[in-house]
């Protein structure tokens, strides 16, 4: 089969990674010719994934196509999809994902639990709901990696809300965060993997350090797994979905936003799960038996950022110190260049023992880092 990705960053790069155990002919659609998938796939063609022309033109000699990515241009998919291509997830799942008023729409819609939400489509807007806050305000398209939202506790912050689409929804009173992936073939037979915990960077926003199978109480992990299953059911569509979830103080589940592809939240799924997210995907899209998702043993994962204060290409300090800690995985995503705050790879630490896992995962923090020459 020829199947494509759409996108070339670290989760195309992973993607390929566990294609090399299947027959597949690979292809990837990406505007940066260094990104991290680029030396990976078979076919390599530059171009814009937001594109109708690029998209169309790169999906008309595939069999199949995946994303790494949302911001895709849908509209392409759908045309290609008419014509026979098969498209994980469909375009009509990735249509209701992308744009966060819809997708909150959608879980209203089909009883999914999200915090209530009022759409706005200005800052002024905003500005007379002062009685909704505390809120979080997202912006519909276009914020990623937390710089779509903003969290608004008093009407001091209602100057950073955002001046376009977006929803305004209730402030969770958050206990845990949790993701869980949950992957469906084309026959509608799904697979759950172990849910994951993370704790975030309250300065950067970015995942900052996770733990899986994630330590809830058995009768919450009914009710997650319950929504993460109902909500892929909602969406209609062969894939694999990552969502993602707050446990609040009161123990209720509330579903914060759904990724349609691999996510940066089962990162550790390659080294700790008989069958990882990536594998799972490539078993849908060539039609085989979904896998095994067990966890062979707890784990965590601690993402290599770049530091604050370098940019230029990457020197990863403290690397061959880390490298020396037993059951410790090591995954550079190959940029060249670090910024501030950059996704540059993440370590997976597996043992039996939660203490174990999170003093190593502490430690690997405070020894790996990424600076710049
Ligand atoms: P992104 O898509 O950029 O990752 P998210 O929607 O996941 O953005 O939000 C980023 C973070 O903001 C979440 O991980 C969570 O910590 C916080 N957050 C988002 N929505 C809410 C909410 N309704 N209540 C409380 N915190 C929230």
């Amino acid at each position: 089969m020829k199947v494509g990705i759409l996108g070339g960053g670290q989760l195309g790069r992973m993607l390929l990674q566990a294609a090399a155990n299947y027959t597949v002919e690979t292809y990837v659609l990406e505007n940066d010719v260094n990104c991290p998938s680029a030396h990976l796939c078979h076919h390599f063609i530059k171009g814009d994934i937001t594109d109708f022309d690029a998209v169309y033109a790169f999906g008309k000699q595939l069999d199949a196509i995946t994303i790494e990515i949302e911001s895709v241009n849908v509209d392409a998919l759908e045309k290609l999809q008419s014509e026979g291509v098969k498209i994980y997830p469909s375009p009509a799942a990735i249509r209701t994902i992308k744009n966060k008023v819809v997708q909150k729409q959608f879980y209203k819609d089909h009883g999914i639990p999200s915090s209530a939400f009022i759409i706005t489509n200005s800052k002024e807007e905003v500005m007379q709901h002062l009685s909704f806050l505390p809120a979080v305000h997202k912006i519909g398209e276009g914020g990623y990696d937390g710089k779509g939202v903003q969290v608004l506790n008093t009407a001091a912050d209602l100057e950073k809300a955002f001046h376009a689409s977006s929803v305004l929804e209730k402030k969770v009173a958050i206990k845990k965060e949790i993701a869980l992936i949950v992957a469906m073939n084309d026959k509608g037979e799904t697979a759950l993997f172990p849910a994951s915990e993370m704790m975030v960077n309250p300065v950067l926003n970015l995942l900052d350090y996770q733990v899986s199978p994630a330590l809830i109480p058995e009768k919450v992990l009914w009710v997650v797994e319950a929504v993460a299953v109902k909500l892929v059911k909602a969406l209609n569509s062969p894939g694999l979905f990552a969502v993602e979830m707050f446990i609040d103080q009161q123990d209720e589940v509330w579903v914060n936003e759904t990724a349609p592809r691999v996510h940066n939240s089962g990162h550790h799924t390659i080294e700790a799960n008989y069958s990882s997210q990536y594998d799972m995907l490539w078993r849908i899209i060539l039609q085989y038996p979904l896998g095994n998702t067990d966890p062979i043993l707890p784990a965590a994962i601690v993402n290599i950022i770049g530091e604050e204060g370098f940019t230029g290409e990457a020197i990863y300090e403290g690397l061959a110190e880390v490298l020396k800690t037993d059951n410790v995985f090591v995954h550079l995503y190959g940029k060249s260049t670090t910024k501030p705050g950059r996704k540059m790879g993440h370590v997976t630490i597996m043992h039996k023992d939660y203490q174990d896992l999170t003093y190593k995962a502490n430690k690997i923090k405070n020894t790996l880092k990424v600076t710049a020459r």
